[in-house]
């Protein structure tokens, strides 16, 4: 379909800013980023790659909408609840509305170490909207052995923080956080809760981060870790420096998590009281079918992305999709996860 609009005019305030001008708007125009995670942060980092016209974004993600998402998640609607969206469609729906002249390519799928090669391939900036450490030491080890940069950013009750990671020049996310807080310990979105302010500020950061390294303002970008707390007003910046030569990752190279084999297995989801189950080998499912077999023990409602189960004797909820991953409600058990995935999906 033609535009009805001057599209010469749509970056005009971008390339009026001097720092960008028209030749950074053609950089941002022929780069792609991957946004792995389209929760609260990734919501707001892909709307505003979209708006200043990165010409392909890939966007990643693994959960649908829910009520509580609306709350923060800046790209989704009371109809993506009630149509039971997975994020990544969701946003590429939304976006595609946005800036129909860009590439958006949305992918339902948790990023491993078994698919993040493929997922992340090509992707000449990767961008941090997920909620967990063991995703982003997955990302920061790819990242460090193919040498591609990355921005972390993470957010937790009006606090966020958020560090840009470029391998061999600057410190890399381990050579910070050596080691994720073991589970229990650090407060997550579920006990320390989270507001909208923070989410923005930080996606805006990291945005604004991506912006400059792709026009090559790369003596601008961030060096430190930025902390920010909107409801005490402060902000730090701790400088982080190079390289540390004894970081397991990008000092001696082990890169654990990208070379962790992607069995059969369980993750605790942040903030949801679920448990996503998934196979090491991707399983097509027929969903009809499943529903079919379903329909007796409990209440079924299906969409063309995905089947949702209520299963009448514990009330936990199965979402499957039709890789055959599914996120099980009700619970943080993985053993109890398995047990429902395996009684009423199979395998
Ligand atoms: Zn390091």
């Amino acid at each position: 379909m033609p535009h009805d609009f001057d599209q010469s005019r749509r970056y005009i305030r971008q390339t009026i800013f001097a720092p960008i001008g028209k030749s950074g708007q053609d950089q941002i125009g022929a780069a792609k980023i991957a946004v792995v995670g389209c929760g609260a942060l990734g919501s707001a980092i892909a709307d505003q790659l979209a708006r200043a016209g990165v010409g392909s974004l890939r966007l990643i993600d693994r959960d649908f909408v829910e009520i509580h998402n609306l709350q923060r998640q800046s790209l989704y609607t009371e109809a993506d609840v009630r149509n039971r969206m997975p994020k990544a469609l969701a946003a590429y729906e939304r976006l595609s509305l946005v800036n129909s002249t860009i590439e958006i390519e949305p992918v339902v799928d948790d990023l491993n170490s078994g698919n993040i090669a493929r997922l992340l391939d090509g992707a000449d900036l990767i961008i941090d909207g997920t909620d967990n450490f063991e995703t982003r030491y997955l990302i920061n080890d790819f990242a460090v052995a193919n040498n591609r940069p990355w921005i972390y950013g993470g957010v937790i009750g009006s606090y966020g923080m958020t560090m840009t990671i470029r391998p061999g020049i600057t410190a890399c996310i381990r050579c910070v956080f050596p080691e994720a807080p073991p589970p229990g310990v650090a407060p997550t979105c579920d006990t320390a809760g989270v507001i909208g302010p923070i989410v923005q500020l930080v996606a805006s950061y990291e945005v604004s981060e991506a912006l400059k390294y792709l026009v090559g303002a790369i003596d601008k970008l961030n060096t430190g870790l930025l902390a920010i707390d909107v409801w005490q007003l402060t902000s730090d910046r701790v400088p982080t420096g190079g390289p540390n030569p004894t970081c397991p990752c990008c000092g001696l190279r082990e890169f654990t998590y990208l070379n962790a084999p992607a069995d059969d297995r369980e993750t605790v989801l942040c903030g949801q009281d679920s448990v996503q189950v998934r196979l090491a080998n991707p399983v097509e499912i027929d969903l009809g079918q499943l529903a079919k077999r379903l329909s007796g023990a409990g209440e079924v409602v299906q969409s063309k992305f995905l089947l949702r189960f209520t299963d009448a004797a514990t009330d936990r909820e199965l979402t499957v999709f039709p890789d055959g991953r599914a996120i099980v409600r009700g619970t943080t058990d993985g053993d109890e996860a398995k047990r429902l995935y395996a009684t009423y999906v199979g395998n």
